[in-house]
């Protein structure tokens, strides 16, 4: 199948293979390391520039870029190129697009729905659920989702320095039952791969981990982010690596993106995808049998289709918990079980996401 290697080949391979792995890492699109974070400093950041530049009449201007106000506009080129010239409802320029009811307040939407702060007891670390901790290495993100249960958070309390690193390793050296370090944010590949390196590096000195994850959307929108280093610091540890994609519309993957996920596969990274369902972006029958068909071609399997964190300011996005599982349960009469993501909401308090089911 090739999803994950099985650890003891990939170790095997370690010892004999130099840190290059030409075979592997043929990406042709990115012979500069640092040409992501052009692209990054080249993303989009004006509501009238972007509709202009896909054809699109710039409308209510004012209410788009007040809401910009607390929450800017940023979508990098790659995105954009993804979209449909002239199409308002494009499923992708939906989900960067301030919207006017931003503005308004909705019953139920606040502004920390999940209550991460409580969880947050060492700075850089959310310890909720058994045997694995969340780690928050970047506060920033390559594209801002305007759906994005973080558009709250206190982020500058959890501004992690490079010092700060040594806190989050101390915490999780003293406790062996964690066994899995989920890197998060924000999004982890802010960071640059020397940096990644780094924490990883030190990482690997704590005997009882064992497996390392990441979440990311930053190679869906720059998919230059998947850079050789970076399969190589990942194919060369000695972790079992997964990368959980943030991917909510078949319309996401392109090809570029596509060859660099191949790499990492070929390099023994498991790979999954996280969506979020959201009302008139992904939230009919044939468009997540397309995402889940076109995932699993592009070698990913779905993961999750998660619940609208009911945060400010996104609740024109929201889809009912009765209409997700009539969505779900059509899903499960269409497709194989293991292109089925399971279909979860996050609740304050729980050990664990809360998979919903339908009660026939
Ligand atoms: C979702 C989540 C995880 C990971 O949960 P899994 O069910 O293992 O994917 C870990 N920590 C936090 C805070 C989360 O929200
Ligand atoms: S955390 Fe994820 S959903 Fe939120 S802005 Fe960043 S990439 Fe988008």
């Amino acid at each position: 199948m090739g999803f994950s290697k099985p650890a003891p080949e990939k170790r095997a391979m370690i010892t004999e293979t130099p840190l290059v792995i030409e075979s592997l890492t043929d990406i042709s699109q990115s012979p500069d390391p640092d040409s992501w974070n052009q692209v990054l400093a080249g993303a989009a950041k004006k509501v009238e520039a972007l509709l202009k530049q896909l054809n699109i009449p710039v409308t209510e201007l004012t209410l788009r870029q007040q809401a910009c106000l607390d929450f800017p506009l940023l979508v990098p080129q790659p995105f954009i190129d993804k979209m449909e010239k002239g199409n308002a409802q494009d499923p992708l320029l939906l989900q960067v697009l301030p919207q006017r009811e931003e503005l308004e307040a909705a019953e139920g939407f606040i502004n920390d729905p999940l209550a991460e702060k409580h969880s947050n007891l060492q700075k850089g670390i959310i310890h909720k659920y058994h045997g694995r901790v969340l780690v928050l290495l970047s506060t920033g993100c390559a594209i801002n989702c305007r759906y994005c249960f973080r558009r709250h958070f206190a982020y500058s309390e959890n501004r992690i320095g490079k010092n700060d690193w040594q806190g989050i390793l101390d915490y999780v050296s003293q406790d062996p039952t964690i066994e899995e370090l989920i890197l998060s944010g924000g999004d982890p590949l802010m960071l640059s791969d020397q940096q990644l390196k780094k924490f990883i590096q030190q990482a690997e000195a704590i005997p009882h981990l064992q497996r390392l994850r990441i979440h990311t959307r930053l190679p869906v929108v720059i998919p230059q982010r998947i850079t050789t280093t970076l399969i190589n610091i990942l194919h060369s540890c000695r972790f079992s690596c997964a990368i959980v994609l943030h991917i909510n519309h078949s319309q996401e993957l392109d090809p570029i993106l596509i060859k660099g996920l191949d790499s990492l596969r070929r390099a023994g990274i498991t790979l999954l995808n996280q969506a979020v369902l959201l009302r008139d972006i992904n939230d009919n029958l044939e468009t997540q049998i397309d995402l889940s068909k076109a995932l699993f071609a592009a070698g990913i399997l779905p993961y999750y289709l998660h619940l609208l964190d009911k945060v400010t300011g996104a609740h024109h996005f929201n889809v009912s918990e009765k209409d997700a599982l009539v969505l779900h349960q059509q899903l499960l009469l269409k497709l194989s079980g293991y292109l089925v993501p399971k279909l979860v909401k996050e609740e304050s308090g729980k050990g664990s996401k809360t998979p919903l089911v339908l009660i026939s």
